[in-house]
């Protein structure tokens, strides 16, 4: 097939095969022309969504009547869509220039540079409102896969043993004011990085059997963890804690609406980052409240401290740095639920 100087060979589908048929595209100064075969469609250029020329690869072009132009050959169909007078959009032309690149990766540090030392913290706590707690589901349930098929392993506990601390941490929930607890799912798991408990954005809670068995018969110290972890949750800490991480990201996410790039990290963040003091403080508090309405003394988190005081230092205990276990200041800790625990 021989195509004249200024037809370009495309691929068109009609919007109701998923074929494409091979056909030619021309501009009769007026009019796009496009000839398949014996067929031929006539368009306004300006009713087509005409692909950005941003990089290399297939331009694809979006006609009005639902179909599509395909065409392989990029530098061909920007030629061509020059010759239609379908010069490139301010945008694409500034992304092509390495002066526009230059000036806005630098305002970007700057950007971020201004947000790290003044705002994150006051923009991360300001953008936990406005992001839905849609999304906190929708990361957590990505995030304990990950860490399934990374660092954690069925259970070994007894189903009674898991019914037993279940049960414990039903009758404190059930002692709390009505709304005040967030919705939660326990989940046990074996894991190497040792007694730990960490609370996912979407309400779950993730106990190691090696902080069951620290516990040993003491009910009252793990539900003590799990008040802690359920502060956590109340106060969407792992949330805040991934806006902090990604408030530049997250900005960009709330404009266009697509949070791919939050829930890629999510994992990452979720498990290797800690939470602030601040964070371990206001979970601290959480817990207080709720074991005092539920009669329990605050000195169940004074023995968790002592009992992990004991243990050998693990290496894994910092993997997890959202865990209750690996963050320091225990001291200072143990003397707040010490106090709590008089009052
Ligand atoms: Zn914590």
């Amino acid at each position: 097939m021989t195509v004249a100087v200024d037809e370009l060979p495309v691929e068109h589908f009609d919007g109701r095969s998923a074929r494409g048929t091979l056909a030619r595209l021309r501009f009769d100064g007026r009019q796009l022309v496009l000839c398949a075969g014996a067929d031929e469609r006539r368009y306004d250029p300006h009713t087509l969504r005409w692909p950005e020329r941003t990089r290399h690869g297939v331009r694809m072009a979006e006609l009005p009547d639902g179909g599509a132009l395909h065409c392989a050959d990029a530098a061909a169909w920007d030629a061509f869509a020059q010759r239609c007078g379908r010069g490139d959009s301010l945008v694409v032309r500034a992304q092509q220039s390495w002066r526009w690149v230059l000036a806005s990766a630098l305002a970007t540090l700057v950007l971020l540079a201004a947000l790290y030392a003044w705002g994150v913290p006051a923009a991360a706590q300001a953008a936990l409102q406005v992001v839905p707690p849609s999304l906190d589901r929708q990361i957590g349930a990505g995030v304990l896969a990950q860490l399934d098929a990374e660092i954690l392993q069925p259970t070994q506990l007894p189903p009674e043993r898991q019914q037993r601390i279940r049960a414990a941490l039903a009758q404190a929930v059930a002692a709390q004011p009505a709304g005040s607890v967030p919705e939660h799912r326990l989940e046990f798991r074996r894991s190497k990085i040792g007694p730990n408990a960490l609370a996912l954005p979407d309400g779950t809670i993730v106990l190691t059997d090696a902080l069951v068995e620290l516990a040993g018969d003491d009910a009252d110290l793990l539900t003590g963890v799990l008040a802690h972890e359920l502060g956590h949750l109340r106060r969407r800490h792992g949330m805040r804690l991934l806006l902090q991480a990604g408030a530049v990201g997250l900005l960009a996410g709330l404009v266009v609406g697509d949070f791919n790039s939050l829930l890629a990290a999510a994992p990452v963040l979720l498990g290797q980052a800690g939470y602030s003091r601040d964070a371990e403080r206001e979970a601290d508090a959480e817990s207080v409240q709720l074991l005092r309405a539920a009669g329990i003394s605050p000195l169940a988190l004074v023995r968790f401290f002592e009992k992990m005081a004991q243990r050998e230092p693990s290496a894994g205990a910092a993997l997890l740095g959202i865990a209750i276990a690996s963050h320091p200041a225990d001291a200072e800790r143990i003397a707040f639920f010490r106090d709590a625990a008089q009052r």
